[in-house]
């Protein structure tokens, strides 16, 4: 390409609110084949918020608020947006917050830290599991909000279940049509996440996404980009969370949402500034453009 048509094609992009590093990702995106979405702050508007909150009846410490007090206190000390949406959902029921010490995240699982002697912990069922720690007593109640494509996470106290809470993530209003407009343009979809596998499907059928990539632990999400492109195609990765950064290192074109971290952009080609995923799209146009006038 000629430096003055990758300049047009980034002036054109710049008035389109978006970002382009390098002459590379400009040449590269009308050659895309697949392009890989993360589903937290991508596909949805990463601002999740708590919907549910149930407690096990009949044990010693079926006191709903002291219990969300334990929760909240742990999440307190984590960066995930799920932290937040517990930590404001406290505080929504007055919710004084105390005290922690030993926290720990464990990365795709969720966070732990003892709270006057109890040891609290916070995370997927698969971690509940994981730690030995029974489910059975809430499972109907998880079955119901899975279903309905609400993150949810168990609340255990000294290694036994005494609650859950789901949490409800909206979709950013234009995912479902820009899924479908890559779709028609021949690009295959899929989503990545960390998310459990029932809820991304809940979520992927919603956009009209059909491959699903769902428990993918932070570190392996470099690693699925890199299977993708052992199928002998293009990769596009989109996403916006520190999590995301490898893997949008790793992909061919890395587009991260400007609204994100600074360390997903950093690892980015291409910047989406507003976060509208419409600007995939726009960015694959420009580069189809620009080939165009290049040839
Ligand atoms: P993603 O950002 O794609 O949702 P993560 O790997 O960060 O994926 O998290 C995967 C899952 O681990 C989350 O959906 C959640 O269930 C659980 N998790 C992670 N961090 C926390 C936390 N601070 N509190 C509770 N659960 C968490
Ligand atoms: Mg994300």
């Amino acid at each position: 390409a000629t430096p003055t048509s990758i300049m047009v094609g980034t002036g054109k992009g710049a008035e389109n609110g978006i970002l382009i590093k390098g002459a590379d990702s400009l040449e590269l995106a009308h050659k895309l084949q697949t392009i890989v979405l993360d589903k937290t702050g991508t596909l949805t508007q990463g601002k999740p918020t708590v919907t549910d909150f149930i407690t096990v009846e009949g044990t010693a410490n079926n006191n709903e608020l002291k219990l969300l007090q334990l929760a909240a206190s742990i999440e307190r000390n984590s960066e995930h947006p799920i932290a937040e949406a517990v930590v404001q959902y406290a505080q929504s029921q007055a919710v004084d917050l105390t005290v922690v010490q030993n926290f720990q995240a464990i990365a795709g699982s969720g966070v732990q830290g003892n709270v006057s002697n109890k040891l609290v912990q916070v995370g997927t069922r698969r971690w509940m599991s994981e730690l030995g720690i029974d489910t059975q007593a809430l499972k109907s109640r998880w079955d119901r909000l899975e279903y309905l494509g609400k993150t949810v996470i168990w609340i255990a106290v000294d290694g036994k279940v005494q609650g859950i809470m789901a949490i409800s993530d909206a979709l950013k209003p234009s995912s479902a049509r820009v899924v479908q407009t890559l779709q028609k343009l021949g690009l295959e979809v899929v989503m990545l996440t960390g998310d459990n596998q029932r809820t991304a499907e809940i979520i992927a059928r919603e956009v009209g996404i059909k491959r699903v990539l769902a428990e993918v632990r932070p570190d392996q999400k470099a690693a699925t980009v890199e299977q993708l492109q052992a199928e002998e195609k293009v990769v596009a990765m989109v996403g916006d969370g520190i999590n995301d950064a490898p893997a949008l290192a790793q992909a061919d074109v890395g587009i991260a949402i400007g609204t994100g971290t600074d360390i997903a952009i950093a690892a980015s080609d291409i910047t989406l500034i507003s976060g509208d995923l419409q600007g995939i799209v726009t960015a694959i146009q420009l580069s189809r453009a620009t080939i165009r006038n290049i040839r």
